[in-house]
């Protein structure tokens, strides 16, 4: 059967370069480290295990379609209405179910040059038009972003901190890029790294939500929460955005285990703490280490950094990513957002933090 044959994907599917995840495994060592997605080294919160030992989960019938639990949950920990709260299957899912319902070919969705790749994917699976805006020093530039916008665009994404840079806007940018774009265009800010944040001039979006009827705020159980295994996302919309999405969401996006998860998790504030405080403990460790032995890392405000490598044979970012995969770490090419010289490296364990320093120590040597 010639390729013209079968049957043919819509424009645009084709185009898609198909999300590739971090790396999960390394043969031949004892021991692997995963850092290559940004999940966290302490896990979920006990209060899960416990919420799942106390409730006889029937796995043979439906969830609740609406999440219901799980909106109450969110919405007391973070003084929301929980009638502007959509879960979903991951955040992935939101970001896909955004595009769904809001783009439509000829459309244009603009993401930023370095901007987390399911943005772009996400547009062209719903037939529209992917405009990708120049970063300044690998930070989106809120003048480009505004000089992109044509009649045409529907819908800006701006993770914010971003990933895979680490880099972030702080409030005052929002608001700018938000003053600039027309009424009908939705800016989707994708916190997913929000917890992590310790800058006082950063938010992560709510109040321009409550504020804007064309403002989304996404974020996700996978990273601060450790539940990435279970796939739980949320955003805070209007309700006239909830509203939509809604009807073109699946009906049971967000399964039984992932709603009782979620809702202990996310009223585990002391987790949620000792979490953000490994954090901010290794994250500057681990950049001065990787300086002093004369790498680059660009300054992060998440659970991860972006270090730097050297075009030199013998000290790039791919043999530096072979060599610490044959020592069992890790980490994350990132040629796919166009940084072919950087690898990414998720903060982990005190263990795995002082195991990729002692082997890049090694690799520079
Ligand atoms: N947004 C950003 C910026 C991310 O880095 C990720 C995880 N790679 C996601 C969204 C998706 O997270 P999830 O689907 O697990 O909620």
């Amino acid at each position: 059967m010639s390729r013209t044959d079968l049957p043919r994907p819509k424009p645009g599917v084709m185009d898609i370069a198909a999300y590739v995840p971090g790396r999960e495994t390394a043969h031949g060592v004892a021991k692997v480290y995963k850092l290559s997605s940004n999940e966290s080294p302490l896990g979920p919160s006990p209060a899960v295990t416990e919420a799942f030992a106390a409730r006889n989960v029937d796995l043979a019938t439906y969830p609740d379609g609406s999440a219901h639990e799980l909106r109450q949950a969110i919405s007391r920990a973070h003084g929301l209405n929980p009638g502007n709260i959509l879960c979903g299957n991951g955040s992935d899912e939101l970001l896909g179910l955004l595009c769904q319902t809001y783009l439509a070919p000829g459309d244009e969705g603009l993401f930023t040059q370095h901007g987390f790749l399911v943005y772009k994917i996400q547009i062209l699976a719903a037939g529209a038009t992917p405009v990708s805006v120049p970063d300044t020093d690998l930070t989106a530039n809120v003048d480009a972003i505004l000089d992109a916008v044509t009649r045409k665009t529907r819908m800006v994404f701006l993770a914010n901190p971003n990933n895979p840079t680490g880099t972030y806007l702080p409030v005052s940018e929002v608001r700018r890029l938000h003053a600039g774009l027309p009424k009908d265009v939705i800016l989707v800010l994708d916190a997913a790294y929000a917890e992590y944040v310790r800058r006082n001039d950063y938010e992560a979006g709510i109040e321009l939500v409550s504020a804007n009827s064309n403002v989304v705020m996404t974020r996700t159980f996978s990273k601060i929460h450790g539940l990435a295994g279970l796939r739980i996302g949320w955003m805070y919309a209007h309700e006239a955005i909830i509203d939509a999405c809604n009807r073109v969401r699946g009906p049971f996006n967000v399964n039984a285990l992932a709603i009782i998860a979620g809702a202990a998790a996310i009223g585990d504030r002391a987790h949620v703490e000792r979490a953000v405080e490994h954090n901010e403990a290794w994250l500057g460790r681990v950049c001065d280490a990787l300086e002093a032995l004369g790498l680059t890392v660009t300054p992060s405000v998440g659970n991860f950094v972006l270090i730097h490598f050297p075009k030199t044979a013998g000290r790039t970012a791919a043999e530096a990513d072979e060599f610490l995969t044959a020592r069992g770490y890790i980490l994350r090419r990132v040629a796919g957002y166009g940084l072919p010289d950087a690898l990414r490296m998720t903060i982990g364990s005190e263990e795995a933090n002082l195991g990729v320093i002692d082997a890049l120590k090694d690799f520079m040597a």
